[in-house]
């Protein structure tokens, strides 16, 4: 109690802050001020911080990290704003935030040749802290066209949908297309944002080797958004369930459904811009020329290896180059773990494997961190 009456009394906005002490930029009075502030929210339980929160009309939602998070992020603001000082907010003016579906078995061996079958996207106004457009598209495999019951039961996708839907190549033109109509990569920049890196890594990736067409230079790099959350909120690296139920938002809609699981990481992604945090890529993929290669057998047995093309190459490529659909039956892709995937400390992204034996994420998972 003692220590909320004089954190109030030390919070307060009105209070004249000390004079500055020296010529160093971080030599203000302002910021040793800051500093005990945040040595002051450190130490408070989460009912004083929500007290404290509450008088100063903030969103109570969310775990004590979060709390702390938010009400530090706030002091910094209205301190450095006294010194005409703006902490610097690294954003990007929109986020596109894509979560493949794709077809799978209970238990997936490294080489499954998963096939993309939801395609769905979220585009987040950074500005304005909200949804502005959606894209959803089923797509139809083409190396295993019946869903499984476990794909089913997982996705709600059914069979009669993807039956009735166009192939990958014809719904990533026309999200292309979308892309272009609201401006993104032309007038305004934008990242593409993913629940980890399995999106890009594996799936886009994936996708693209069994249909033979060029890489998309939108999935060259993306923000993973778990890495983002657990850096700023100091937290475990959580799944998306978990990310919702440390902000205390409650999961909207039917997990593992793509258009709802990409407008809860835009809810996550909102939540994370609120409160103040950098939101910028942090993993990127390489692919290298000669060094990714696939088997296909075609339907009369005829078997060839497939070179799949660098991002460099394909963007040379990608507007004289027709690519035809070929491969109707996978014998053996490349092992995919090998695909280097990095972020953006040049650390390597070891395990893009989909085993999701260890990250079961369903709504009744307690722990589903990767
Ligand atoms: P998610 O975005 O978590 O819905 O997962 C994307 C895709 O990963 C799904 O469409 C499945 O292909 C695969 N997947 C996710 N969770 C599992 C699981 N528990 N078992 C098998 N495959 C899964
Ligand atoms: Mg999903």
């Amino acid at each position: 109690m003692a220590n909320s009456t004089k954190a109030s009394k030390a919070d307060d906005a009105k209070e004249p802050i000390a004079k500055t002490l020296g010529s160093s930029p971080y030599s203000d009075a302002v910021y040793h001020e800051l500093s005990r502030l945040n040595g002051q929210v450190n130490r408070m339980n989460k009912q004083t911080l929500i007290q404290k929160m509450r008088s100063l009309r903030l969103s109570t939602e969310g775990s004590t990290d979060v709390l702390k998070k938010r009400l530090k992020n706030y002091y910094k603001k209205r301190k450095l704003a006294t010194i005409n000082v703006t902490s610097s907010h690294k954003l990007y003016p929109y986020y596109v935030i894509v979560d493949f579906e794709a077809t799978c078995e209970e238990v997936n061996p490294p080489d499954y040749p998963h096939e993309i079958i939801e395609f769905p996207a979220v585009l987040v106004n950074s500005e304005k802290q909200e949804i502005e457009d959606c894209f959803q598209s089923y797509c139809r495999p083409t190396i295993k066209s019946t869903l499984s019951k476990f794909c089913t039961e997982l996705t709600g996708i059914t069979q009669e949908q993807v039956d009735k839907a166009e192939t990958f190549p014809e719904v990533l033109s026309r999200f292309e297309a979308w892309l272009v109509k609201h401006g993104l990569g032309t007038k305004y920049k934008y990242a593409i944002v993913t629940d980890g890196p399995w999106d890009m890594g594996r799936f886009l990736y994936g996708q693209c080797q069994l249909s033979g067409i060029p890489y998309p230079s939108f999935g060259k790099k993306w923000i993973n958004i778990r890495k983002t959350f657990s850096n700023f909120y100091k937290s475990k690296r959580y799944c998306l369930k978990m990310m919702i139920d440390h902000l205390e938002i409650g999961f909207e809609g039917r997990p593992h459904c793509g258009i709802d699981d990409a407008r809860n990481i835009a809810r996550v992604l909102i939540h994370l811009i609120a409160d103040g945090a950098n939101v910028h890529i942090n993993e990127r993929i390489h692919l290298t020329a000669g060094h990714n290669k696939m088997k296909v057998v075609t339907e009369d047995g005829n078997q060839s290896e497939r070179r799949v093309l660098s991002v460099k190459e394909t963007e040379a490529a990608k507007d004289t180059m027709k690519w035809q659909v070929t491969a109707k039956f996978l014998e053996k892709t490349k092992d995919l773990n090998s695909v280097e995937c990095e972020d953006t400390t040049g650390e390597e992204i070891a395990d893009l494997s989909t085993d999701f034996s260890t990250c079961h994420i369903s709504q009744s998972s307690d722990d589903c961190s990767s």
